[in-house]
């Protein structure tokens, strides 16, 4: 990863945002630029320097990570250490931290740390987080790793289908898929496996409880690897047994819709007319009310992030964004469909990263 790079890019930001540096204290944020992954770090970056601040636990880790930034072993908070160094740079007036991840508690212990006459203007609010901005257009290593991840889902998929049967339990399927992400190499899941049969399939985030898999119903299986920091983010729906025409129908109707989104994914789109391309579908097939979420969202080292692909969203896709296309449709105590994609945004359209087959599968 070419963290030096994204540094680099960083300061660019700051120079356009006319900011002398900034605090990045989101754990995800730190990883993105020095290639840190311990549980307790801050970053300072300013025009000329980037030091990372950490605790004694991360010593070894800190030195064989972080290459693009000087690492700084502290024995009190690393962000307060952080912010009193930032303060202690000449030519440095104020700091620019992101209020979105940034606690009440922080800020004030923050302003503690620092001289009485720097309290009141050298904590800057950022108007737009700089580095979850920088963070939504991946560069070809993050594509790549993105792309793995991806496929590894798509393997789970293929192999809990073999797995699945009237009367064992919600729980043993998310069990079985999670089970095998380990053993295929995933480090987690990226967010609780949601594996809802039946009625209960209505639920968008119906989570794996212990109800027993119906002979015949709709079963909703949405989950996602961590696989090298990068999380992968996939739903598939099946039947058990046959189901009756009006579930086909809609199920058809899902994906045409499903698949009108993805092929309104291109750089220059903007989010709300993927978003539009789904729902107009399901509109026309009197399911508009029933698709009761956003189309996507974006995905990456966290599982969600910006952009959202949602009604009249103005923001436009870029070349390297990695979204998710995932209409569903919930007809309450009946049944609910959802059918997800990851895709990568191209300048001609969409790479669909997650290539799992999307014709309705009878089990
Ligand atoms: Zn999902
Ligand atoms: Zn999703």
């Amino acid at each position: 990863m070419d963290h030096l790079r994204r540094i680099g890019q960083l300061r660019r930001r700051l120079t356009r945002a006319g900011l002398p540096c900034i605090l990045v204290t989101h754990l995800p944020d730190l990883r993105y630029l020095s290639g840190f992954t311990g549980s307790s770090g801050a970053l300072a970056v300013t025009r000329r320097a980037a030091r990372l601040f950490t605790d004694g636990r991360y010593t070894a880790q800190a030195a064989e990570q972080v290459k693009a930034a000087q690492v700084e072993i502290v024995k009190s908070s690393p962000s307060v250490a952080a912010v009193e160094w930032l303060a202690a740079q000449s030519g440095v007036e104020f700091a620019g931290f992101d209020p979105a991840r940034t606690t009440v508690a922080d800020l004030a212990r923050w302003k503690a740390a620092l001289p009485s006459k720097l309290r009141r203007g050298f904590l800057s609010a950022l108007p737009s987080p700089l580095v979850e901005t920088l963070r939504q257009v991946k560069d070809e290593d993050e594509l790549a790793l993105m792309r793995e991840a991806a496929l590894l889902g798509c393997k789970l998929f293929e192999h809990i289908l073999g797995f699945i049967r009237p009367g064992i339990q919600e729980i043993q399927v998310a069990a079985e898929i999670e089970h095998r992400a380990r053993l295929l190499g995933a480090e987690g899941m990226s967010f609780e496996t949601i594996a809802a049969a039946g009625a209960r399939s209505a639920l968008p985030h119906g989570r794996a409880t212990s109800a027993l898999l119906p002979r015949r119903g709709f079963l909703t299986l949405d989950f996602g690897v961590i696989l090298k920091g990068y999380c992968s983010d996939m739903t598939r729906t099946v039947h058990l047994g046959r189901p009756t025409e009006a579930e086909r129908d809609t199920y058809l109707a899902v994906l045409e819709a499903q698949e009108a989104a993805i092929a309104a994914v291109a750089a220059g789109a903007s989010c709300g007319e993927v978003d539009e391309a789904a729902r107009s579908v399901l509109r026309k097939a009197n399911l508009a009310e029933a698709f009761t979420h956003s189309t996507g969202h974006g995905v990456g080292l966290e599982i969600h992030e910006p952009p959202r692909l949602g009604a009249a969203q103005t923001a436009r896709l870029l070349p390297g964004m990695v979204v998710t296309i995932e209409p569903g449709v919930y007809l309450a105590g009946r049944y609910g469909i959802r059918i997800e994609d990851m895709v990568a945004v191209t300048r001609a359209g969409a790479e669909v990263l997650t290539p799992s087959p999307k014709a309705l599968i009878e089990l």
